[in-house]
């Protein structure tokens, strides 16, 4: 008993001096590295769905904000400050369903995945306030090393997460003619198991999967495949999001355990059933109501196309593509334009039967996998749509910044503007509690307790 009493206390006793020391090396690196930075007079939308909070000081320092507090607080006389009288803060965007580096221009490829056209992306998202995106299932075998040069800054822009190199039908969706030539397609469930068991030792943030036919024109991956491959994620430890679009798809992969619906049941309502069962089963849902747009809003004129915010988020080529005729020809002829333009109203309408139930709804664009659906732009015209379905603001707002953060499971780390939390947010002339067109306002972007842009239209806005 003495004995250890000794080793207990010499331990201890260490422990206290290697503390102490920690905390000095800790104080003198603050005082050298970190000068406090205070945001005055400002309106705070914190993310949290509550409501603005007017006439704020704001604390920064190094990559976190320190503290937030009434008005006229007394900044310390080393702090820099900065008087945002009359705008108002809110956190960056998280895009919880993006595609990175597969379109380039007006094409779309594999070949497109340069390190150059990946930082040229992240840093679209960036400018436009997204500050993470879960880049869905496209990111062919390099996926853990290009989410590694994300984490170091080799990659500057958004935050990278990545599903991997997602699943999909053999011969069937995404298909291999529009781009999609790096995923995995397994034909059976052995095969399955495999693809995901390859991917596992690198610790994708999500399995991806594809389910669906087009509208019967692929084949569709077969309910005994994806069992496999969310059983065996679940057996590793990862989370599984599918690709859906119809309400019986829906319903048997909630049953079977997927973790995340990646878009809208667009075929039908999501009746009570469902709805009990994703709640039960804490499923998440992903609306991507911005694909279903602009897979038919380019037939007409849509005010936003003459805007410079959507024209400054166009690689090249693009803006002309959609709006020339042929273009808007080949949109009208489509045979699954009708059914496109059906979807969206009905993704409205179980976007809110769904975020009205309590279950976890996160933003998400599709954007990035094909050059119509434009980074950036989108993610602000999803929070548009998300209004249109009879969300409020806030909640919108909520549903892109900690909503989207919970599911990637950063909610300690980002998605709310609060002491302790990563300094990373937008800075907009107006307040989009009232209009939610205001978080097209954007004056500045910080991230990491820096400012790092000025938005993509600075030359206009001041
Ligand atoms: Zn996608």
């Amino acid at each position: 008993m003495y004995v250890l009493a000794r080793v207990l206390r010499f331990h201890i006793l260490r422990l206290g001096v290697e503390v102490l020391t920690m905390l000095a090396v800790m104080a003198g690196a603050r005082a050298f590295a970190q000068q406090e930075i205070v945001l005055t007079n400002v309106t705070v939308i914190d993310g949290t769905g509550s409501p603005a909070h007017r006439d704020r000081t704001v604390a920064i320092q190094g990559d976190r904000i320190l503290a937030i507090g009434g008005g006229h607080q007394r900044a310390p006389a080393s702090a820099k400050v900065i008087d945002l009288h009359g705008q108002t803060i809110m956190p960056l965007i998280i895009n919880a369903h993006g595609h990175l580096g597969l379109t380039k221009g007006t094409t779309q490829s594999a070949a497109n995945q340069t390190e150059e056209n990946f930082r040229h992306q992240l840093l679209r998202y960036e400018e436009y306030g997204v500050g993470a995106v879960l880049s869905m299932g496209t990111d062919g075998k390099r996926f853990a090393e290009i989410r590694e040069e994300s984490r170091s800054g080799a990659l500057p822009g958004a935050d990278v997460y990545t599903a991997g190199m997602g699943i999909g039908a053999k011969n069937g969706v995404p298909p291999v003619g529009m781009g999609f030539t790096e995923v995995l397609r397994p034909e059976t469930a052995a095969e399955a198991r495999s693809a995901v068991a390859q991917q596992a030792a690198q610790k994708p943030d999500f399995i991806k999967i594809w389910v669906d036919d087009f509208w019967g024109q692929y084949p569709k991956m077969p309910p005994e495949i994806y069992g496999a491959i969310i059983d065996e994620a679940h057996k590793h430890g990862l989370r599984v999001a599918a690709h859906v679009y119809h309400l019986e798809d829906a319903r048997l992969l909630v049953a079977d355990g997927v973790d995340v619906l990646a878009h809208s049941v667009r075929d039908g309502d999501v009746d009570d059933a469902l709805i009990a069962e994703m709640k039960k089963r804490h499923v998440a849902y992903i609306p991507t109501l911005s694909l279903d747009d602009f897979a038919f809003a380019y037939a007409g004129s849509p005010n936003w196309v003459g805007d410079p915010f959507f024209v400054a988020a166009l690689d090249p080529g693009v803006l002309e593509m959609i709006t020339s005729a042929e273009y808007k020809a080949k949109v009208q002829a489509n045979k699954v334009t009708a059914q496109e333009q059906a979807a969206l109203p009905q993704a409205m309408h179980n976007l809110k039967k769904i975020y009205d139930a309590g279950i976890l709804v996160a933003l998400g664009t599709d954007s990035g996998a094909t050059p119509i659906r434009t980074q950036g732009f989108a993610e602000h015209m999803e929070l548009t749509l998300m209004v249109q379905a009879g969300l409020t603001p806030l909640q919108a707002i909520s549903v892109a910044t900690s909503n989207a953060a919970a599911l990637l499971h950063i909610a300690d780390q980002c998605g709310t503007i609060a002491a302790g939390k990563k300094a990373n947010f937008i800075v907009l002339e107006k307040d989009p509690s009232q209009d939610i067109h205001n978080t097209q306002s954007i004056r500045a972007v910080w991230k990491d307790g820096k400012k790092v842009s000025d938005g993509p239209l600075p030359a206009i806005i001041h």
